[in-house]
This record gives C-alpha cells, structure tokens and sequence, in this order.
C-alpha cells in the first residue's frame, strides 16, 4: 500500500522530461546583462536554431572561453546587452547558459520576442554538427517542451527562415527539417 501511495505521488516528477545538464552563467562566468527584458509570451510558440559560423570547442574548458568571448563579442562589438542567444550548445555535449529561459534575446529580428533562441557551436555549412551535439540539442529542445519552456506545439525554424542568412548552415538547417515540429511554412 505504502508503495503504491509513493509511486502515484512521484508519477509526475517522473513524466517530467529529464533536461541536459546546463553549464550556468556563474559557472561559465559570465558578465552581468546591461539590461533584461521577458518574453513577449510566457510561453514562447518558436524555437530558433543557429550556429556561431565560427570555430567549434570540444572539451568544457574551451567551450566556456568560448562561450565567453562570444558574450564580449555581443557586448563590445555588437552593443548588445548581452550574449544573443538563450542557450548555447557546445561540441562537448554540455548546455551553455545564454540568456536562459523566459527572456528575450537578440538573435533573430521580428521573433526575438516570441522565441527560445539556441546557438550550436561551429560552422555547420558544410558538415553536420557531431552526434553528441545534436543529441543534446534535441534534449534541451523536449527540455523546453515537457516542462513548459515553450508551447506544447512549439514551431522549430532555422534562424534562415527569419532572416536573410545562411545560419544555421546547410547541413544543420538539413537534419533540422528531419526533427519533430520543424515548421517549412516559416520564410524571411
Ligand atoms: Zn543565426
């Protein structure tokens, strides 16, 4: 009886989908946000993929300085307030904490308000992100989903899709069409 009571009582924590481990701002070490601004929408209805076009990292310790100079990169060069995305994916398989959850980032123009926005490390233009990376990034996707990040029937795009760009490159943008909730209606 006493079993039964606990199982029924746990059975929601263990609906709730299991998220990657995040590599949190602190931990990254991150530079305070000039300013921070939430989502238009408690929950966003698009998920907006990207990539940094840029050199990929893959052990913990050079994803995080990377991680970081991107964060400067926004904020010195570009002006913006903080690092653009929400989350980024690292080629090591961890989470990296952008913006985190709820707030509005600046990534994509015309959705930064009604998305969750996550950067992939490197340049996947012509080659696939590794296996690793995109495991991950399709469970911090159902991450957002089974624990109310993002609506239930969330649309997934490509950052292509928003802007005139080739983010989040050919062959990422290509295995994204494959995924659940890609949503090919979504053009610039
Ligand atoms: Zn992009």
């Amino acid at each position: 009886m006493l079993f039964i009571v606990l199982f029924v009582s746990l059975l929601p924590y263990l609906a709730q989908c299991s998220c990657p481990t995040i590599i949190s701002r602190s931990e990254w070490d991150a530079r305070s946000p000039k300013s921070v601004k939430n989502l238009a929408q408690n929950l966003p209805p698009f998920v907006v993929v990207h990539h940094t076009d840029g050199q990929p990292c893959s052990s913990l310790s050079s994803c995080k300085s990377l991680v970081k100079s991107i964060q400067n990169y926004h904020m010195d060069i570009k002006g913006w307030h903080d690092i653009a995305y929400n989350f980024l994916i690292g080629g090591d398989g961890n989470v990296y904490e952008g913006r985190g959850w709820g707030i509005k980032g600046s990534h994509i123009t015309r959705y930064n308000s009604k998305s969750i926005g996550i950067c992939v490390i490197g340049s996947f233009q012509n080659e696939k992100p590794p296996r690793k990376q995109l495991e991950t990034l399709k469970n911090l996707i159902s991450c957002a989903k089974d624990n109310g990040y993002v609506q239930s029937n969330y649309h997934l795009i490509g950052h292509r899709q928003g802007s005139q760009t080739t983010c989040p490159g050919k062959k990422l943008f290509d295995e994204l069409k494959t995924w659940p909730n890609f949503d090919s209606n979504v053009r610039p």
